[in-house]
């Protein structure tokens, strides 16, 4: 094997290289990729935290997507990263009071999202290049990915995309973003369900008779943009990175010293981007997982237990509104001692059961590097509003659990607080929280929002007010495999 991360299945044996693993998302055994060798191959920061943005992006890029050229890197960081967001530093650091906030949400669609959406199809395209081959994106969406995958792929080159939202449980803003959107290749359809219901839905259809004959018959593969996909996690690596390095410019830490990240978390990719960082060799001490009233991550870091045989809540942080955190399963996989036959046997009682327990000694491992906490709906509001009232700084509800599970943790180290989405895509929870009547049509809203705390209207989120709705469509979960089969030979033609 040298030195070539070659990726294999979390629960066995499947081996591909980069390309490969990026193209089928996930493996055929139901477990997601994964590199051995990760911790064996830290970076050099002092030469690491030279370069700017792009560049970081490639030499991180070239040690773990080694069978891209090196062309093929500086095209794909770009074209993703070249003039896409709205600030020149990507991810830029910036300070509520005393607090460092990460802004991860200057792209195309205002969400986290985007840092990686912009990225994953140009991997994909190249990977896909002189295949026989096209690919039908399916993604489940719990509001951003949505968009940021639509707006990522739009009108890519054999390559068609089939996202999947829960009726009624995304924010107004979410739902306009997505079925407004243009391109030739693209469908949106509400499902009958929760987000859960979609993505085990979506896993589930890879191993589909329908996939099958896509593949046999029309030489279409199904893939996905979730954060299951490989594609979509190691770009959110760069952004820990740039954190540090903006914070050792501004003065704020000494070289070396070790800092933490609070992340409001979800499916588990953004959090297990930043311990990826840290195998890598960045100095984190602590990584917070944050959670909102669905704290089935909080309640598994203080016991042990994962549990999701628990209700659904819908909450102001509809992101995070996930009770099956499909990334857990790597961030296992690597403090369990790499190994698959554990991992198979929980995965299989979470399936079976709902349910699973792991040893003392994994969980004593994982405590070591994660902290949680959670955050009701009524202390996120409040929590808007008091940081507002602090230091005038406005946060969205994802960013605001984030910002109260952090203070209650009162940690010694420096922490950086991650910010995952603009505060004008929940426009009317954000002014219900700074006490203003909010205004019946969301566009008002939005200009409310900017006269009271002057800050500006994201364009990408005002110019919906005068786009056309395309796609109505709402179906069953059941449903879901014939519709993508259709739709695939629809696009793809
Ligand atoms: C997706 C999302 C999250 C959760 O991120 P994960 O990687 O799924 O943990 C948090 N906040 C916002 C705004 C998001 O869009």
């Amino acid at each position: 094997m040298g030195n070539q991360p070659y990726y294999h299945s979390t629960r066995g044996e499947e081996r591909c290289s980069p390309k490969e693993a990026i193209l089928k998302g996930i493996a055929s055994d139901g477990g997601l990729f994964v590199w051995d060798d990760l911790d064996q191959m830290q970076l050099d920061l002092h030469t690491f935290l030279q370069l700017d943005y792009p560049g970081m992006v490639q030499t991180l890029f070239r040690r773990l997507l080694w069978d891209y050229s090196e062309e093929e890197l500086a095209a794909c960081a770009q074209a993703a990263y070249g003039d896409t967001f709205d600030d020149e530093r990507i991810t830029p650091l910036v300070f509520a009071g005393k607090q460092p906030v990460l802004e991860l949400f200057h792209g195309p669609t205002s969400a986290f999202k985007d840092v990686a959406l912009c990225m994953l199809p140009q991997l994909m395209s190249r990977a896909l290049a002189g295949k026989d081959e096209k690919v039908m994106i399916v993604t489940a969406t719990s509001g951003d990915t949505g968009k940021a995958a639509l707006s990522g792929f739009q009108d890519a080159e054999n390559i068609g995309i089939t996202v999947f939202y829960p009726q009624g449980k995304v924010s107004a803003i979410q739902r306009l973003q997505m079925v407004t959107q243009p391109g030739r290749n693209v469908s949106v359809c509400a499902i009958e369900g929760n987000f859960d219901d979609a993505q085990s839905s979506v896993k589930a259809l890879f191993q589909s008779e329908g996939a099958r004959r896509l593949k046999e018959e029309e030489h279409i593969v199904l893939s996905s943009a979730n954060s299951i996909n490989i594609g979509r996690l190691i770009p959110q690596i760069v952004y820990y990175f740039a954190a540090y390095q903006q914070l050792l410019q501004q003065e704020k830490i000494q070289w070396g010293e070790e800092i933490s990240f609070c992340v409001p978390t979800g499916n588990f990719g953004n959090v297990l981007a930043g311990y990826y960082a840290k195998l890598l060799g960045l100095p984190i001490r602590h990584l917070i997982v944050a959670a909102n009233e669905n704290k089935v991550l909080d309640d598994f870091l203080r016991t042990g237990i994962y549990d999701r045989n628990r209700s659904f809540h819908t909450t102001i942080s509809p992101s995070m509104d996930i009770l099956i955190s499909s990334n857990l399963e790597r961030m296992l996989y690597y403090m369990c001692g790499k190994d698959s036959e554990k991992i198979r046997g929980w995965m299989d009682e979470l399936a079976r059961v709902g349910r699973y327990q792991v040893d003392e000694e994994t969980l004593q491992k994982i405590r070591n590097v994660f902290l949680s906490g959670h955050c009701d709906n009524a202390q996120t509001s409040l929590q808007i509003e008091r940081v507002y009232r602090s230091c005038g700084y406005v946060m969205d509800p994802h960013t605001a659990v984030g910002s109260y599970v952090l203070e209650q943790l009162a940690l010694t180290e420096p922490c950086v607080l991650l910010s995952t989405a603009s505060p004008y895509k929940f426009t009317r929870d954000v002014l219900k929280a700074l006490q203003v009547e909010a205004a019946a049509d969301d566009f008002v809203c939005m200009e409310q929002l900017s006269e009271l705390t002057k800050t500006s209207i994201p364009q990408g989120l005002y110019a919906l007010k005068s786009m056309e709705e395309r796609f109505s469509d709402v179906i069953e979960v059941t449903d879901m495999e014939a519709y993508v089969c259709a739709k695939a030979k629809e696009v793809l033609k």
